[in-house]
């Protein structure tokens, strides 16, 4: 992942610009495919703790199974759905993030110190 590559997934939807999500790109609204193909393959459920949840829409998750930081990205601000320190499922073969009943078509990148800058 570079930086153009994540400019393009954070800004190629109107939601950018406070309008309706009309996109079904990674981390905009879900597509009823991708919650069923993610449902029909329980086997790429990777556990995982929040470690944090910021209003920009990024999420940083400890998968427990590797130990390894991913950081997610949605176009919504989660912190009223996730919190720090909670458990949450990722799918790894079609990147939903699921909470509880919620799922979330997220953007997964493995270092996002690679993708931008970091605060
Ligand atoms: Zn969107």
């Amino acid at each position: 992942m570079n930086i153009d590559k994540t400019a393009n997934i954070v800004s190629e939807c109107a939601c950018a610009l406070g309008e309706p999500c009309s996109s079904y790109a990674a981390g905009h609204s879900m597509h009823f495919l991708q919650q069923r193909l993610a449902s029909a393959t329980p086997s790429k459920w990777r556990d995982g703790i929040v470690e944090r949840i910021e209003a920009d829409g990024w999420t940083a998750v400890r998968l427990l199974e590797t130990d390894e930081r991913v950081w997610l990205w949605n176009h919504a601000d989660l912190t009223s759905a996730l919190q720090p320190a909670e458990p949450v499922t990722l799918h790894v073969g079609y990147d939903v993030l699921a909470h509880g009943d919620a799922r979330f078509n997220v953007a997964v990148l493995q270092d996002r110190a690679s993708a931008g800058p970091t605060r």
